[in-house]
């Protein structure tokens, strides 16, 4: 299996503590097909939308372009009237089988989970993973750490509707001493158990984990810890409108776990949470071995789909002539032909985007942005 300790600046650390920022002055919604709504319309908190709901209530403001998805797409302006006005209140949810639960996933955009559990014929195993594979990331662990009896509750409550006798959580051992609550309240659930695995990277890619544990891929429903959360959000009669990312990285004072409303701009958050240290550097939108650099920070919104912000002094290590080491094919977990790709400008369909490559490459090559299929990611931001 190819799994890889990286090393991590021993500097960057992340508090337990979770911060919140529910109060913003304005958010933006992605609008996909056309408006049905104009300049100066009212908009209640929670009113239905393509990609996600508004998280606040106010009045439309104006449009902008804004990424979603890796397209620059048009996006209402609603400004806050902190009244947080909601016309009608969302009731909890009363899931007693399968397709009820897929129906209410469905119903609140949940649509990746609800596929997976469709496509699953059977369910043996039922895994939450709570495993931060990203250096300077810690958002499932810390969603565990803070939220332990209402992730257990959740995990009892889906192995009922979904008949799965054993549900297993998984984090890295370096998070065992911080999750010393969950251990001391587990025993109340005898049917869900903790299992500590290596702190190495890529060991929370499912195919990666599933071979860790010896189970079979097509048998296992594998669930995030946040979004154990969110399902727990629902089941408890509330939208989700916010989401919890990590911001950190070796360029700034202190890295926050953040509780943000959906639709901030995430240049707004970063000017109101975190003090960069060095003004010479670069942003990597959900991680920074997966993830992607991005040029500019003013069209990037916080949607469902983000989970890091790694802020990094630029990097001082200049492209060199490659040596023929042959470490890039190594260590790729696909067996790519990684430098034949790169010097003949071929995309790999196989690729990850794991960053592994970039990470070994003695001579400072940028090989991932070459050979993952995805060229144009990189582009557009
Ligand atoms: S080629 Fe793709 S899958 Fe292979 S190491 Fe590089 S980024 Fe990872
Ligand atoms: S790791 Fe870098 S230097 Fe080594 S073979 Fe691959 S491209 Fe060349």
């Amino acid at each position: 299996m190819h799994v890889v300790k990286i090393k991590e600046n021993p500097n960057v650390f992340i508090t337990n503590n979770i911060y919140n920022y529910l109060d913003p002055e304005k958010i933006y919604i992605p609008i996909m097909q056309e408006a049905l709504y104009k300049k100066n319309d009212y908009l209640y908190k929670d009113t239905k939308f393509l990609l996600y709901n508004t998280s606040i209530s106010g009045y439309i403001t104006g449009e902008k372009k804004v990424y979603y998805n890796k397209l620059l797409v048009p996006a209402l302006e609603i400004t806050n009237d902190f009244k947080e006005n909601i016309k009608s209140k969302r009731r909890k949810k009363n899931i007693t089988n399968k397709d009820e639960l897929i129906q209410v996933l469905e119903e609140y955009n949940l649509i990746e989970v609800a596929q997976k559990i469709k496509d699953l014929n059977q369910i043996k195993n039922l895994i939450i993973s709570s495993i931060d594979d990203e250096i300077y990331d810690a958002k499932e662990f810390i969603i565990l750490a803070n939220y332990d009896e209402e992730i257990l509750e959740t995990i009892e409550f889906l192995q009922k509707v979904l008949e799965v006798n054993k549900a297993t959580i998984v984090t890295k051992n370096t998070n065992a001493k911080s999750i010393k609550n969950v251990k001391s309240i587990i025993g109340t659930y005898p049917n869900i158990k903790i299992n500590l695995v290596s702190d190495n990277y890529l060991i929370g890619y499912p195919r990666f984990l599933c071979e860790y544990l010896n189970i079979k891929e097509e048998d296992t429903l594998l669930i995030s810890t946040s979004l154990i959360y969110d399902i727990y959000q629902i089941l408890k009669g509330k939208s989700i409108l916010n989401n919890i990312i990590t911001i950190s990285g070796d360029n700034v004072e202190k890295s926050l776990i953040i509780n943000t409303k959906l639709g901030v701009s995430l240049k707004e958050l970063i000017a109101k949470f975190i003090n960069i240290i060095d003004k010479d550097y670069e942003i990597y939108l959900n991680g920074y071995l997966k993830g992607i650099k991005i040029k500019k920070i003013e069209d990037i919104i916080i949607t469902r789909e983000i989970n890091t912000i790694v802020i990094n002094k630029k990097s001082k290590e200049v492209e060199e002539d490659c040596i023929n080491c042959g470490a890039c094919q190594r260590i790729c977990p696909l067996n790519i032909n990684v430098k034949y790709c790169y010097f003949h400008n071929l995309n790999s369909p196989k690729c990850i985007s794991c960053g592994l490559c970039n990470y070994i490459c003695p001579a400072n090559l940028k090989l991932k942005e070459t050979v993952k299929s995805d060229q144009n990611e990189k582009e557009k931001y």
